[in-house]
């Protein structure tokens, strides 16, 4: 008889059952168990022995569930790190890690009965019968290609494809042919095209495959031997290239070389991106062997993913939010980082509260894997690596081409409005800049980093505002829909017309969010086409693309958004690109909002003028000599990171210290007092005047739960294991205290 350790998706530590032989079960394969009275579960072997435990009663493990095992040895270990580097157990990593349907669990065996891994399919187009001829298609677009030319370019472009990818029957994929949902619907409604579902064409995998890779330029090609000669010397590559500058060039070239060789690569993109241009290129260069994995997979394509990378022959290009650094990596090569300042990469919301850039970091470490990390605009954790010689440092200064960078022009809001120079949020000198752009035919983005009409509205006469009875936050005004929404937890109700509390009718909408933008654009420029895209336009993948695509065929003249247009796009025709309030990013509590502010508005900066003509960046501010907005006028990164770093030193601020956040929640605000005030004491024993707090949360009350922070400071330098020991002492303390019944403990190492 064998023993087996197995992980569990519980908060627990690992369980022993009993294994028969027979089965054939492997260190690494997921197995059903059964855990509790009456539950079944999929768990993890983590390990195998002979050597018969103490306690006798042992449970059998049922079956395997796949024929090959989920984790190799490399990601066990890489668990192991998560779970001690972020002080959870494995299980919690388990949970995090494994899509849902990955790991079945039920009341019966019957409910989780093994899965087989489907073939994963794909959607086909050819040309309809009759204009699969050459003469046929050449007298149709002939015919149709002043009135129609998008129609005939894209029928085209799948004539093209079936040629040069030899489809004798004319069926090209659906992800080749550049074009949106409704359009090859419009297509296909006028039997122009049929479209067909198939088996993904299995991949011919050679080694000595020939990409269609960019030219680089010089300062490219330079900047790739650097990264490349860091990874010869086992370092990490922190890539600092302006935008426009081609970093994606530079990664296209180094995954080349591992996809040539057989090996694996993951591509860590921020959340946002994942629908744009750059998985689109990546997909046509290395078509076949780009996977891409992002929040809005349904979970059976999730499952699917996973199961196939685990029995991958290698060769694979995965390109991935945060959540895709636990995919399998079977033959790990490069790990790139791309924007890896960008926050979405750190879970904020759920245990274990790991960063996916840090984790990358130690994936290369573990994995024996080269990293790359790029960004226009480094974190400074990664830029003080890079300084200290840690990480190697690679420069990438210069736009790519005749691509010049754009000019920042400050504009003082206080002034304008002294001297009658704004019209509702607009100084006059932005509103010059749109004009000139709009008469000659250019193209315009109007940022603002709040979505709705206004953030909240105010009764003039009592000065009340409604708020989320959830929540306490205020509730946003959406004159789309005419209600009032919390933007933490959905909650809304109707505009009311009149104050709820003292029934005159006197609300006033209070600052301004993007709808707000749209309306009064457009109420100044009629003749422009004005469009919208943040989280209220682009609910789905394909109205977000829709507005992208119509912004980049030029068929909308003002584009006003959020931070999701910050990234990832590559928008020719923008000349001006304005950003309403700066004030409102320079203000936020958080340490690292000059940090943001800067990143924010290089980013939007970096939108203007990408091609031929020199684009211009006009930054409304009430501080115009404010250090940030200076360092953004002369893009000077470096400037900004030393003041930011002196700052951060001397208040012992990450990166001079790690910041380890503890959040306690509770429906009853007394228990939830009570408690943290005793947990902060706790630590202070261990700690000392390194614990601050208990203070409510920046949300104090979330769906209906009061929240406490704690904040425990660890200086860089200080044990982080003796740390670890500490706080797991203090953590034990609670269990069995029954001051702590039913309040919510969660660790966030590494807060922001
Ligand atoms: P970054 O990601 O650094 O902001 P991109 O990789 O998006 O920059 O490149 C900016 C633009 O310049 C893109 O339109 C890209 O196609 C173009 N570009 C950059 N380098 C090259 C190159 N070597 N050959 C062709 N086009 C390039
Ligand atoms: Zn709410």
């Amino acid at each position: 008889m064998l023993y087996a350790q197995v992980v569990l998706p519980l908060a627990q530590p690992a369980y022993t059952f009993s294994l028969d032989e027979a089965l054939g079960v492997n260190v690494g394969d997921a197995v059903v168990v059964q855990f509790g009275s009456s539950r079944y579960y999929t768990g993890i072997v983590w390990s195998i022995s002979d050597h018969e435990p103490e306690f006798k009663r042992l449970k059998p493990i049922i079956k395997r569930l796949y024929t090959t095992p989920l984790l190799q040895p490399h990601a066990q270990r890489l668990w192991e790190w998560v779970a001690e580097y972020y002080m959870c157990s494995l299980g919690e990593v388990m949970r995090l890690a494994l899509p849902t349907l990955a790991k079945p669990s039920g009341k019966t065996l019957d409910a989780l009965d093994q899965r087989t891994i489907a073939a994963p399919s794909e959607t086909y187009i050819a040309l309809s019968e009759e204009l699969r001829s050459e003469e046929t298609l050449a007298a149709y677009v002939s015919r149709h290609e002043r009135r129609a030319p998008r129609r005939t370019a894209t029928m085209d472009r799948i004539a093209a494809l079936a040629i040069e990818r030899g489809a004798k029957d004319g069926f090209v994929p659906r992800r080749l042919v550049d074009a949106d949902v409704a359009h090859i619907a419009a297509l296909r409604s006028k039997h122009l095209i049929t479209t067909e579902t198939r088996p993904r064409e299995p991949i011919a995998r050679d080694c000595h495959e020939q990409f269609l890779l960019p030219q680089l330029s010089t300062a490219q090609q330079r900047a790739l031997e650097e990264v490349v000669c860091a990874h010869d010397e086992g370092l990490v590559a922190l890539l600092h290239g302006i935008t426009g500058s081609g970093k994606t060039e530079i990664y296209i070239h180094l995954i080349a070389r591992e996809l040539a060789a057989g090996r694996d690569v993951m591509m860590l993109v921020p959340e946002i991106v994942i629908t744009s241009q750059l998985i689109e290129r990546l997909e046509y260069i290395f078509e076949g062997r780009t996977t891409t994995y992002h929040s809005r997979l349904t979970p059976s394509r999730r499952s699917q993913t996973l199961l196939r990378l685990a029995s991958a022959e290698g060769g694979e290009l995965i390109v991935g939010v945060r959540s895709a650094v636990f995919l399998p990596m079977r033959h790990p090569g490069l790990i790139i980082v791309d924007e890896e300042h960008d926050p979405s990469y750190k879970q904020s919301d759920a245990q274990p509260r790991y960063n996916a850039r840090d984790m990358a970091v130690s994936m290369g470490r573990i994995y024996k894997a080269r990293v790359v990390l790029g960004s226009a605009t480094p974190s400074l954790e990664s830029y003080i690596n890079a300084l200290s010689g840690k990480y190697r440092y690679v420069s990438l200064a210069e736009r790519w081409g005749d691509a010049v960078p754009p000019e920042v022009i400050i504009s003082d809001t206080l002034r304008a409005v002294k001297r009658g120079e704004r019209k509702i949020h607009f100084n006059a000198e932005l509103l010059q800049h749109i004009e000139r752009s709009l008469t000659a035919g250019e193209q315009v983005i109007l940022f603002q980093n709040r979505r709705g009409y206004a953030p909240y509205i105010q009764c003039r006469t009592c000065g009340y505002s409604p708020r989320c009875p959830h929540c306490n936050v205020t509730l946003t005004e959406h004159r789309s829909s005419g209600r009032m929404e919390c933007h933490y937890c959905g909650y809304s109700i109707p505009r009311p017309t009149m104050c709820p509390n003292c029934e005159t009718q006197d609300l006033a909408t209070m600052g301004f969010g993007t709808e707000k933008v749209e309306e009064e654009i457009q109420r100044l420029y009629p003749e422009a086409r004005v469009a919208r895209l943040d989280g209220d336009t682009s609910t789905s993948e394909s109205a977000f693309r829709r507005i992208v695509h119509r912004f980049e065929s030029g068929d909308t003249d003002i584009l006003v958004g959020t931070q999701i247009l910050t990234k990832g796009f590559d928008f020719g025709g923008v000349t001006t690109v304005g950003i309403l309030n700066a004030d409102n990013l320079l203000s936020s509590p958080d340490f690292r909002a000059t940090e943001r502010a800067f990143q924010l508005m290089m980013q939007v900066a970096g939108r203007a003028g990408r091609r031929n003509d020199r684009g211009r960046v006009v930054i409304q501010t009430s501080q115009p000599s404010h250090p940030v907005i200076r360092n953004l006028v002369a893009a000077d990164y470096q400037a900004m990171a030393a003041a930011e770093l002196a700052e951060r030193e001397k208040f012992g601020y990450p990166p001079y210290s790690r910041l380890i956040r503890f959040m306690l929640r509770h429906k009853n605000f007394d228990t939830l007092r009570i408690a943290s005030n005793i947990f902060a004491l706790w630590l202070r024993q261990k700690f000392g005047s390194r614990v601050m707090g208990p203070v409510s949360a920046a949300v104090e009350m979330l769906r209906g739960e009061h929240r406490a922070e704690i904040v425990l400071k660890i200086e860089s330098g200080a044990s982080m294991a003796r740390a670890r020991q500490l706080i797991g002492e203090v953590m034990e303390a609670t269990k069995g205290d029954s001051k702590f019944k039913n309040v919510i403990l969660s660790i966030d190492v590494d807060a922001s």
